[in-house]
C-alpha cells in the first residue's frame, strides 16, 4: 500500500492473462508499473490472482523488442540456429522502421503476385484488442484474398464454438460465471478454474459454501475438489460415455422436461435412441464411474431448479471434442436448464481476449459476428464495404496452415502475437513449417520462438501499452487504457497492421483506435448500442445490448435461440476413442496443460521474475503409486517420449495426476510439451488432441 502514495499515475485498465477478464488499477513510477490491485468491475469485484497481482514485470524485461530486427543474409538457416534471446547478433540485425515494414510487405506482396492470395496466411491474436483482430482480418481478407486467417481459438475452444452454433446457434456463453452465484447444481468438467481461471473459481467455493451442489468432473485431481459434494475423476477420453450414461439416467428416469423439449428443442427422438445403449452399468467399465454416482449425479442436475455446466479444454481438445460439447447442450437442452439465471452453458474462455478476437472474425469461416464466408449476402456486404471480391471459400485453420506450408501451398506468412513454434502440436512438424517459408513476417513484444524463424520482426506493444477492447469469457466487452509509454522504437500493432495494408496498396485511413471500433460495430450487429463512448464511461458493457443505457444480456436463451428455426438442436453422439492409445512401447497416456503462474506458452510469464520464482523449471509429474511403479526418482531429470519427440524434464509428484498418466505443461521452451503432442484433428472444429497421447517415461 505505502507504494501507491509514490506513484505518478493510476490508470484503470484490465489484466493480459486469462478470459476471466478482471479489472485492474495500475500504479505507475517513473514509467514501470510498480502495484497493481484489482478494481470492482462485473468478472471480478476487486478480486486478482498471483498472475494479476504479480505478473506485471515481463513488460520491462529486458529481452523486450524495442528496434525492428530483420534476418541477416548470412544467418543459421531458420529451424537450425540456436535460440538464445540475450544474443540474436548472428541471426538478425536492426533495421530502420521504413526498411523493416518495406521489407515486410514486399516479401507478402511478392508471395500474392506470383503465387497468389491463396499462398498467403495470417495468425492474429487473443491477447491483442478487438481492434486489432479486426484489422489483421480485414487485412489478409481485403488484402490478400484469402480467408486463410485464424488464431489461437482453434487451439482450445473450436470444437466447444462448432458444437454451440451447431446446437444453440451462438458460440459465446449463455450466461456469466457469476450466475454460479444463483444456480443450485454447478457441473464443472474438463477445467481447472483454481488454476486457469482462479477468479472465476471463487464463484465457484462460494456457491458451495452456500450450500450448491458442486461437481467437479475431471480425470485429473484438483484443489477445487476439496470444495465439490462429487468429484468425478473419470478415464481419459471417456467423457461421452460418462455423459451419455448421464443423458440415459435422466432419459430412463423421465426426468426430463418435455414441455421445455417441445416448445424449444430439435432431435429428442434420435437423441433417445441413440443412448438407449449407454446405461450407467454399461458405461462404468467405460469411463471408470461406478453406475449409482452416475444416477446420483444426472439425477441432481436435472432436478434441481437451477443447473449450470462450465467446461475447459479437457472437453475440447480432444478428436471427440465437438461430440463432448454436442452431451454437454444434449444435457441442458434436454431438462431445460438454459435460459434461466442460474442455469446455462459456459466454456470458460482461455487468454483474455479469444472471445473478442473470435468474434471480430480471426476464424477463416466466417466474417466478424460468425458470419459465414460461403454465403453470398453476407459476402456481398463485405464487398461492399471493402471495395473488392471476396474470396468464398473457407479458409485453413492452424494445423491445416502448417500442412500447406509443408505441401508447398502456403509460401509467406504474417504472425502477429502469436506463438506457433511453441504451441502447435507436433512441434517438429510445425517449426520445420515456419522453416520452409519463403517469407516470414512475425509482429510481438518478444523474439518468441517462432520469432527466431522469421524474416522481419516488428517490435510492437504490451497490453499494458494498448488503448483498445477486450472481451471477456462472459461476453463483457471492456475497455483497456494504456498505464507505460512503448519502450525504445516498438509501436501500437494496430499501426503496425495499418502500415502493411498502406504498402500493400490498401486505402485505409485511421487516425485513432476508435475509429476502428466504430467501423467493427458497425458491422457486428452484437455490438449495437455499445459505443466506443459508452465504453469510455462504463468500461464494461455485456453484449448484446438492448438498449444505449442499462446492462446488456447477461442470459441468453430465454426466448428461443437465434436459429433458422428457432430451436435449439440435439446432436446426438457416440464412442470415438482417442486417436493414439497406449500399447506396450508407449504405455503412458499423455496429457498437457497450464499451470497457475505461467501464461500459455510462457512468453509472458516466465519473464516475469515474481511467477518464475515460484515456477522456474520445467516438470512433468505423475503420482506416486505410478512413480514407485516404475521405479522412478521425483525431483531427478526424466525423459518423456512419444512417436514424434522426446523432451527431459524434472519429475514431479503429484497426486493429482491419475494412474496411467504423465502431466506435463506447454509453457516451457526447453522442454517442450508440444514436441510431443498428436497433431491428429477433431474433424468439425479442427483442434488438436492435446490431451491424450500414448508416451513413455524413462530416468537414466
Ligand atoms: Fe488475470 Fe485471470 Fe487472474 Fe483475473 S483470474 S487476475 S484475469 S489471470
Amino acid at each position: 500500500r505505502h507504494r501507491t502514495v509514490y506513484a505518478d499515475k493510476v490508470v484503470d485498465t484490465l489484466c493480459p492473462f486469462c478470459g476471466v477478464g478482471c479489472q485492474t488499477r495500475v500504479y505507475v513510477k517513473d514509467d514501470e508499473i510498480v502495484q497493481v490491485d484489482g478494481r470492482d468491475g462485473p468478472a471480478n469485484e476487486n478480486r486478482l490472482c498471483v498472475k494479476g497481482r504479480f505478473g506485471f514485470d515481463y513488460v520491462r524485461h529486458p529481452h523486450r523488442l524495442t528496434r525492428p530486427l530483420v534476418r541477416r543474409d548470412d544467418a543459421p538457416k531458420a529451424g537450425d540456429m540456436v535460440l538464445d534471446p540475450a544474443n540474436p547478433w548472428e541471426v538478425f540485425r536492426e533495421a530502420t522502421w521504413e526498411e523493416a515494414l518495406d521489407r515486410a510487405a514486399l516479401g507478402l506482396s511478392r508471395t500474392l503476385n506470383v503465387h497468389g492470395g491463396q499462398a498467403l496466411a495470417g495468425f492474429g491474436s487473443a491477447k491483442g484488442s478487438n481492434e486489432e483482430a479486426y484489422l489483421f482480418q480485414k487485412l489478409i481478407r481485403q488484402g490478400f484474398g484469402t480467408n486463410n486467417v485464424d488464431h489461437c481459438t482453434r487451439l482450445c475452444h473450436a470444437s466447444s464454438v462448432a458444437a454451440l452454433m451447431e446446437g444453440v446457434g451462438s458460440g459465446a456463453v449463455s450466461a456469466p460465471f457469476a450466475a454460479a452465484n444463483e444456480a443450485d447444481c454447478i457441473i464443472v468438467i474438463g477445467a481447472r478454474p483454481g488454476q486457469n481461471h482462479p477468479v472465476a473459481a471463487t464463484y465457484f467455493k462460494q456457491a458451495a459454501k452456500r450450500g450448491a451442489t458442486l461437481v467437479i468432473m475431471d480425470p485429473r485431481g484438483q484443489e477445487l475438489m476439496r470444495h465439490a459434494t462429487h468429484a468425478l475423476r473419470f478415464k481419459p477420453g471417456s467423457d461421452v460415455a460418462l455423459l451419455n450414461a448421464m443423458i440415459h439416467t435422466i432419459i430412463t428416469e423421465k426426468l426430463y422436461d418435455e414441455q421445455y423439449i417441445q416448445a424449444n428443442v430439435e432431435g429428442f427422438a434420435a437423441l433417445k435412441e441413440k443412448i438407449a445403449d449407454f446405461s450407467p452399468e454399461a458405461m462404468e467399465p467405460v469411463c471408470g464411474i461406478d453406475a449409482e454416482t452416475i444416477r446420483t449425479v444426472a439425477r441432481t442436475y436435472a432436478t434441481s431448479p437451477r443447473s449450470i455446466i462450465f467446461w475447459g479444454m479437457g472437453v475440447s481438445q480432444h478428436v471427440h471434442g465437438t461430440d463432448n460439447a454436442r452431451c454437454l447442450i444434449a444435457l441442458s437442452l434436454i431438462t431445460g436448464q438454459i435460459g434461466r439465471p442460474g442455469t446455462g452453458l459456459h466454456p470458460l474462455r482461455g487468454q483474455n481476449n479469444v472471445q473478442g478476437a473470435s468474434d471480430a472474425g480471426l476464424i477463416p469461416m466466417v466474417y466478424p459476428d460468425y458470419k459465414s464466408v460461403e454465403d453470398a449476402n453476407v459476402r456481398a456486404r463485405y464487398e461492399d464495404a471493402w471495395g473488392r471480391s471476396l474470396d468464398p471459400a473457407r479458409g485453413l485453420t492452424v494445423v491445416e496452415i502448417m500442412d500447406a506450408i509443408h505441401e508447398g501451398e502456403i509460401r509467406a506468412m504474417y504472425i502477429m502475437g502469436e506463438n506457433p513454434a511453441m504451441s502447435d502440436p507436433d512441434q517438429i512438424h510445425a517449426r520445420a513449417a515456419l522453416a520452409k517459408l519463403d517469407h516470414l513476417v512475425v509482429q510481438d513484444i518478444f523474439l518468441t520462438e517462432t520469432a527466431w524463424h522469421a524474416d522481419v520482426v516488428l517490435p510492437a506493444s504490451a497490453h499494458a501499452e494498448k488503448l483498445g477492447t477486450f472481451t471477456n469469457t462472459n461476453r463483457q466487452v471492456q475497455l483497456g487504457r494504456p498505464a507505460l509509454d512503448l519502450p525504445g522504437e516498438a509501436r501500437q500493432d494496430w499501426e503496425l497492421i495499418a502500415e502493411i495494408a498502406k504498402r500493400i496498396g490498401l486505402d485505409w485511413s485511421y487516425a485513432h483506435v476508435s475509429e476502428v471500433y466504430t467501423e467493427m460495430a458497425s458491422m457486428m450487429p452484437s455490438l449495437d448500442h455499445i459505443s466506443w463512448e459508452r465504453l469510455e464511461r462504463e468500461d464494461a458493457v455485456t453484449y448484446p445490448s438492448p438498449a444505449e443505457e442499462g446492462p446488456g444480456t447477461e442470459i441468453l436463451f430465454a426466448q428461443g435461440f437465434p436459429t433458422k428455426s428457432g430451436r435449439a438442436k440435439i446432436v446426438p453422439a457416440d464412442i470415438v476413442p482417442p486417436d493414439e492409445l497406449p500399447d506396450d512401447t508407449y504405455p503412458l497416456v499423455l496429457t498437457t496443460g497450464r499451470l497457475l503462474e505461467h501464461w500459455h506458452t510462457g512468453a509472458m510469464t516466465r519473464r516475469s521474475a515474481s511467477l518464475s520464482a515460484i515456477e522456474p523449471d520445467a516438470i512433468a509429474a505423475m503420482n506416486s503409486r505410478e512413480i514407485r511403479r516404475r521405479n522412478l526418482r521425483p525431483g531427478a531429470q526424466i525423459t518423456v517420449t512419444t512417436r514424434r519427440g522426446s523432451i527431459t524434464a524434472l519429475l514431479r509428484e503429484d497426486r493429482d495426476v491419475a494412474d496411467g498418466m504423465v502431466f506435463v505443461p506447454f509453457c516451457f521452451a526447453e522442454a517442450p510439451a508440444n514436441r510431443l503432442t498428436n497433431p491428429q484433428l477433431d474433424p468439425f472444429g479442427k483442434i488438436p488432441e492435446f490431451k491424450f497421447c500414448a508416451a513413455r517415461v524413462d530416468q537414466y
